[in-house]
């Protein structure tokens, strides 16, 4: 791995802890240790109903666990009320990556870790989900701003993660921990539209629980 001297983050206005929404593993770990290496108090709070089958689910909020109980950061294990995706998902079942039904999902994520935030004491949300070069950052700021707007004293940070090799090393933090490499963004529609994508090219479906990362190596 690259050696690099982490810049010393701060929260805005001055806030002192921070409560950072997490997707999975792979995306939090650069996200986690860039934190922590500022010295940042920090909770996970893993909220994300959208992910099907249950058994992805399960598979990627259980690496999510091991990662901070590695780094003994606390975990908020939140609601898989994936019924509630399905009606809010209602009619954009055939929507594209990074459309409507993407503002949905990353509302509803956002609008329940607003919430906690709200009645647990932070006034400070971010979340992993902007670091993956697959997603629209614009989108998912929009939604974080829009829930943290919901509440007086709660703001939503913009950080970028992915600045300065932010996603590189995203990559290498997953391959050092042999993290379980999910291969669909998350929900059903995105596992059937990667997996005809996959079909048209020849190439297997995906088979759920069979890939880490670093096994390409
Ligand atoms: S593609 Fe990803 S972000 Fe979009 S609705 Fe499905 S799980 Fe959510």
């Amino acid at each position: 791995m690259v050696e690099f001297s982490r810049p010393i983050l701060t929260l805005p206005n001055g806030a002192d802890k921070l409560l950072l929404h997490s997707c999975c593993a792979p995306c939090s770990g650069e996200v986690m240790e860039a934190i922590t290496a500022s010295g940042i108090d920090y909770t996970i709070f893993f909220y994300n109903p959208n992910i099907h089958p249950q058994r992805e689910y399960l598979i990627r909020k259980e690496e999510n666990i091991r990662f901070a109980e590695k780094h003994k950061v606390p975990f908020v294990d939140a609601d898989y009320d994936s019924d509630n995706w399905f009606a809010r998902a209602k009619g954009m079942e055939q929507e594209p990556e990074r459309g409507i039904r993407c503002t949905m999902c990353f509302d509803m994520r956002f609008e329940r870790t607003a919430l906690f935030a709200a009645e647990n004491g932070f006034s400070v949300i971010s979340s992993s989900l902007g670091i993956s070069r697959w997603k629209n950052m614009q989108q998912i700021n929009e939604c974080g701003r829009r829930a943290a707007g919901h509440y007086n004293g709660i703001t939503y940070w913009e950080y970028n993660w992915r600045k300065q090799g932010g996603s590189a090393r995203m990559i290498d933090i997953s391959k050092r921990e042999r993290f379980y490499q999910q291969e669909y963004c998350g929900c059903i529609y995105s596992l059937r539209d990667t997996n005809k994508h996959r079909r048209s090219q020849g190439r297997d479906i995906i088979r759920i629980g069979t890939q880490y990362y670093g096994d390409e190596d």
